[in-house]
């Protein structure tokens, strides 16, 4: 598969780059890794006339303290640098597990932060070749007018499926965000939109450029579990992370992340209720895993089926739980 003709644009800084972005808006993509979105452009999932690689603005990476305690990671940063970073692994440990599941090491070398929060939502019925797509029919995300996963519904399904992002809603992660009018701060909770198509909250004209973890969620522990069919590359069927904190035997903060299983990473609610200031056991546990699963809501856009992949979020919400409170 060929990738289709595009005129590739490598801005000096960050002002330049989000310049090119307003010169070329609606016609133009940005390219980090590249390592999801050139599989899709062979795919001709993708047809921007022109690219923008931000890989050479040294502003946008590294991992770096800040004066207020918290951490800010640069969207170029790559995700071996986060899965091998002393301080992410201290003060934030499940953001450094969700990165080391991440596809294989040679695409974690690539792929970046940013890249990981920005993913394209992801079907059975889209993530195909064009020749496979014309041939069973067109869909709601490109070209078509039916969803073949939901027919009686307007809108698409296609899960969001990147690693990290439950993690970083379970530590509070904000994003900055950089247009020609300047940088703007959002919660990542707020940044994406449940829909399949429309699934991030981000104007052509605008670029994510750093994550923010701030010093409230430091000292949590961390887990993170995944559902995938190679386990040495595949993206997530079903994915949870766990944080949790504890004094004297008790809970006091938790939080659950899940992925690969609705339109959007999402934080399970209600969990802090059943959780907090109570000391763990297998049927409390079992409780909260049961809450996790009735927040996913898979479809048949993968190659598991929902239910599986349901009971899935109940079983690894239980297991990393019981392991966080055992450690
Ligand atoms: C075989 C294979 C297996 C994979 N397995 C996994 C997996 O297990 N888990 C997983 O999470 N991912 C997986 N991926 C996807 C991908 O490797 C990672 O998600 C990676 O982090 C993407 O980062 P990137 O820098 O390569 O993004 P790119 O491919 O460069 O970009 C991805 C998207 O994000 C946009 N984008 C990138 N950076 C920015 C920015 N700073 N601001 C705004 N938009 C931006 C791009 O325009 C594009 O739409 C897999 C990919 C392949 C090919
Ligand atoms: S969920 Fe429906 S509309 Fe969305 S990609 Fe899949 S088949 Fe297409």
């Amino acid at each position: 598969m060929s990738l289709p003709d595009f005129k590739l644009l490598r801005p000096r800084d960050l002002a330049d780059a989000v310049g090119q972005l307003n010169q070329h808006a609606g016609n133009i993509r940005i390219i980090a890794g590249g390592t999801d979105l050139l599989p899709s452009m062979r795919q001709k999932l993708f047809d921007s006339q022109y690219l923008l690689d931000i890989r050479h603005i040294a502003e946008l990476k590294g991992v770096r303290s800040q004066s207020d305690g918290a951490v800010a990671i640069g969207a170029l940063t790559p995700l071996t640098a986060i899965e091998h970073s002393d301080l992410l692994r201290r003060q934030y440990p499940v953001l450094c597990e969700a990165a080391m599941t991440v596809a294989s090491p040679v695409l974690r070398n690539m792929g970046t932060i940013g890249g990981n929060i920005c993913l394209d939502t992801r079907c059975l019925w889209y993530n195909q070749s064009l020749a496979w797509r014309k041939s069973c029919g067109f869909c709601i995300k490109k070209d078509g007018d039916l969803c073949h996963v939901a027919p009686s519904s307007t809108k698409c399904w296609a899960v969001f499926s990147g690693d990290t992002p439950p993690a970083l809603l379970c530590l509070d992660a904000e994003i900055e965000i950089a247009s020609a009018a300047g940088v703007a701060r959002m919660r990542l909770s707020d940044f994406y939109t449940g829909d399949g198509i429309d699934y991030r909250k981000l104007q052509p004209t605008e670029m994510v450029t750093r994550v923010i973890l701030p010093a409230s969620s430091v000292g949590y522990r961390g887990g993170y579990r995944k559902l995938r069919i190679r386990g040495s590359i595949d993206y997530p069927l079903a994915g949870v992370a766990v944080v949790m904190k504890h004094s004297n035997g008790h809970v006091e903060g938790v939080r659950i992340g899940l992925t690969a299983v609705n339109p959007a990473p999402v934080l399970v609610r209600g969990v802090t209720e059943i959780l907090e200031g109570k000391s763990l056991t297998e049927e409390l546990a079992e409780a909260a895993g049961d809450l996790a699963a009735r927040t996913a809501k898979p479809l048949t856009t993968s190659s598991l089926t929902p239910e599986y992949r349901r009971e899935m979020i109940r079983v690894f919400t239980k297991r990393a739980l019981l392991t966080l409170s055992s450690n």
